[in-house]
């Protein structure tokens, strides 16, 4: 359990998160608009009428939209509500046109309800973090004050873009459901998790440098082992895993001194300082905004049916807990390999295309890409993320991984002529591992006859040593072995060597 040391004992903290992720679509949620609004497309091109808010614009439901938050919902194992609304959300700022945002009501079940996902816990045993609902909502303009020394702008191409609001759930009736995030570093797993359900089932990129993922993070603080949550404070709008994990840290330790020095917490919004990572007060309660929420008069309710719903689900995707499962199952893998591989949807995709249909290459393939390729992340296609330098250095591809331990496994090459091809790949080289290997002359000698032959040399060269090993110093295999693998080159095959040398030193 994480705690933080007090004046008066140790406290723990409970923290919420609500989650805004950018729904991919072609259109917007309720306008015929390009959604894409990527930085190089020229500002206010892909707004229409519905996204500036012209009067008597009526906005239209993109089906496409509410399908990606069943997608969703499914994925985090959530009931899908048959009916749900639309309201609009008031509020006042140069980003929104319409003067409101519409959203799914606050008090009634959102087209998403209860759900859950699993991350690793603090203990490193799998935990539940439930979620409450999501919701679908439109995303606001976005305010450009860089551009001029006095004046701001406003781009409207994000404008209407579709957005789901993921909540997680605190049990306030029931303190002993402890299915909730207790730490920052849980917190940052389950942002992670989310981030990994949205890409492998294709509703968002999910990322926060981008700024395609943000979360409001609720965090407060109580006596370790106390049973009631104390009042909560909410911190807006953090677009890092890192500076999530500093707020919430200095957060906690602001809400402690307060406690221990007999004060109160009030609930607040808290505005995250990046230069020195503390948190102040943004508003209080007082000023605290009403939404004035309503129902959108503009559109019907949301009837979704369960013949829809079943069509959806028959086209999820593996999602990265089953994959998990199947690399354990299917293809033996230890636990930790297989949670190295699903860490991101790209990475299990390149293991999958690399092993194939040929399942007796998961185990070489599992341990070539831990212990090898993650150490060289600017080698393999497994990112787009390529690093500058990726230009004079050749990129190690699935099929160029499944010959190389192909070519071990049927002893045309050994383990250590594969790292030497490998090595070479990583340097440029450019061909397959094969015609590497033909390039460089690197065959292994699996012919017994010509391991014999150099075998024989070595133990008519050595005869002293031969007589150690015969008294018992069994030791000396080794030596004989690397004196026979150097005379062939380092080509023999060594499991063969030490069939032979075993048969002819006994
Ligand atoms: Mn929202």
């Amino acid at each position: 359990m994480f705690t933080i040391k007090g004046k008066t004992g140790d406290w723990e903290v409970v923290i919420g998160v609500e989650t805004h992720i950018e729904v991919l679509s072609k259109s917007k949620i309720f306008s015929g608009a390009s959604a894409d609004y990527n930085p190089t497309v020229a500002p206010n091109t892909q707004a229409c009428m519905v996204d500036v808010a012209m009067p008597g614009m009526l906005p239209v439901l993109n089906e496409y939209c509410v399908d990606q938050a069943i997608k969703f919902g499914l994925a985090i194992n959530a009931e899908i509500s048959h009916k749900s609304r639309f309201a609009r959300k008031q509020y006042f700022y140069p980003d929104l046109p319409q003067g409101y945002q519409i959203s799914q009501p606050a008090e009634e079940p959102p087209v998403v309800g209860r759900g859950w996902i699993e991350i690793v816990g603090d203990d490193g045993n799998p935990k539940k973090i439930l979620i409450e609902r999501a919701h679908m909502e439109q995303d606001a303009a976005k305010n450009k004050h860089d551009m001029h020394p006095s004046k701001s702008f406003v781009d409207l191409n994000r404008s209407g873009v579709m957005l789901l609001e993921i909540v997680t759930f605190l049990d306030t009736k029931n303190p002993e459901n402890n299915s909730y995030i207790t730490s920052p570093e849980e917190a940052e797993k389950y942002l992670r998790q989310i981030r990994e359900i949205a890409r492998a089932v294709g509703v968002s990129k999910a990322n926060m440098e981008e700024g395609s993922m943000r979360a409001d993070v609720n965090v407060s603080v109580r006596p370790a082992g106390a049973k009631y949550f104390n009042e909560r404070c909410e911190i807006k709008n953090m677009v890092s895993f890192k500076f999530i994990k500093t707020a919430i840290e200095y957060e906690a330790r602001r809400q402690i001194e307060i406690l221990e020095n007999g004060g109160k917490i009030e609930r607040s919004t808290m505005r995250y300082n990046q230069g020195d990572g503390t948190t102040t007060v943004q508003r209080s309660k007082e000023d605290a905004l009403d939404y004035r929420y309503f129902p959108d008069p503009d559109l019907l309710p949301l009837i979704i049916t369960d013949e829809h719903i079943e069509r959806i689900r028959k086209t999820m995707p593996e999602l990265p807990a089953a994959t998990r499962t199947r690399y354990i199952e299917k293809f033996g893998l230890a636990e930790y390999d297989a949670a190295r591989l699903t860490e991101t949807v790209d990475i299990s995709h390149w293991f999958d295309a690399a092993v194939g249909d040929k399942p007796s290459r998961a185990k070489s393939i599992a341990n070539w890409m831990i212990s090898e390729l993650f150490a060289h992340p600017e080698n393999y296609d497994i990112t787009n993320e390529k690093s500058g330098m990726v230009d004079e250095m050749r990129i190690i591809t699935p099929s160029d991984l499944a010959e190389l331990v192909d070519m071990v496994a049927s002893r045309d090459i050994n383990g250590k002529q594969a790292k030497e091809i490998f090595i070479k790949m990583l340097d440029g080289e450019s061909g397959t591992p094969r015609e590497i290997a033909d390039k460089f002359g690197m065959k292994q000698i699996t012919d017994t006859g010509a391991i014999e032959k150099i075998i024989d040399e070595v133990i008519a060269a050595n005869p002293s040593q031969v007589e150690q090993y015969k008294s018992g110093k069994v030791g000396l295999l080794g030596f004989f072995v690397g004196n026979v693998m150097k005379k062939s080159g380092g080509s023999a095959n060594p499991a063969v060597v030490n069939e032979i040398l075993k048969n002819k030193l006994n």
